[in-house]
């Protein structure tokens, strides 16, 4: 299967479907990356704060593809408050992962009220023009933020990575992030599977003889967002990754779209500090 690619405002290509690692224990961890490997995906999301960057790289080699081939983020710690410390933990997370780049380094939360993110932003600069991260971008920041970030530095993130799915639909954010060039990343996509019993999407899966998760998963990439959903289990795995031999109709992704209730399943960035 061909992922389709986005491209970064600095022309980088992300496979927009890619596996997410949040939550898997660093046991699972390089087992699980490498059945996703096995089944295509070529974009892994991980993190310093998932604790399973280490079986990630162990993955990455064991799966005896190119690592030119595999797209990799991971995540700067919330503790990290820094320039300084943000260029150790940099420098950390390549040795953890065995890499000798990342292909995207996102700053995980902005911590509007303990941290200086204009300051660990410019060390992402610094780390963007040493080659060693291909891409930089932010996760979690509002419009606010990303302004401050427009005023204050130069390098415009590649995406924002946000919680996003059917009850979580972020437009505002979304066309903010487009108008910017910023690619948009949805966490959460399938909510954490607990959108997946809404009628609405029972409905339209049952009409394209798919699974709510297939047709969430759909919405997400008609829509032009990058998605990286997580699971354990093989057929879940497969099963999230065949999405790209059927269509929504332009009702259906009315239908999904006006499920949007503002509804979070995780807090809200500028609570997190
Ligand atoms: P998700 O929306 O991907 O849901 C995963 C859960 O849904 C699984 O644990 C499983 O219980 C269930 N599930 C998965 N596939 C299913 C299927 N086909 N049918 C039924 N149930 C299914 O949730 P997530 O893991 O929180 O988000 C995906 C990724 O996003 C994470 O792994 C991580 O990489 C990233 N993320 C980032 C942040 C951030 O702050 N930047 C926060 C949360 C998640």
């Amino acid at each position: 299967t061909d992922v389709p690619t986005v491209t970064l405002n600095n022309g980088v290509e992300i496979p927009q479907l890619g596996f997410g690692v949040f939550q898997i224990k660093p046991d699972d961890a390089r087992d699980t990356v490498l059945s996703a490997l096995e089944v295509g995906y070529r974009h892994i999301d991980t993190a310093q704060m998932y604790r399973n960057e280490k079986q990630v790289g162990e993955a990455v080699r064991d799966s005896g593809i190119d690592r030119s081939e595999i797209f990799v983020t991971s995540k700067l710690n919330n503790g990290v408050h820094t320039a300084e410390e943000t260029l150790e933990a940099f420098e950390t997370s390549l040795d953890t992962l065995g890499f000798d780049y990342l292909d995207l380094f996102l700053v995980h939360w902005p911590m509007p009220e303990t941290r200086n993110y204009v300051e660990v932003w410019r060390a992402f600069e610094d780390i963007y023009r040493s080659g060693r991260a291909r891409a930089i971008g932010v996760s979690n920041f509002t419009e606010h933020h990303l302004r401050r970030l427009h005023t204050e530095t130069t390098v415009v993130p590649a995406v924002n990575q946000v919680e996003l799915h059917p009850y979580l639909a972020q437009d505002a954010l979304r066309a903010f992030d487009s108008e910017h060039g910023i690619a948009t990343e949805a966490w959460s996509p399938i909510g954490q599977g607990t959108v997946l019993g809404d009628p609405v999407l029972v409905r339209v899966a049952s009409e394209h003889d798919r699974t709510p998760a297939q047709v969430v998963l759909r919405w997400h990439l008609q829509r032009g967002d990058i998605v990286f959903p997580k699971s354990v289990t093989r057929a879940r795995i497969e099963e999230n990754f065949a999405l790209f031999d059927f269509e929504l109709s332009a009702e259906d992704m009315a239908a999904v779209s006006a499920l949007d209730k503002g509804g979070r399943i995780g807090p809200h960035p500028e609570d997190v500090n």
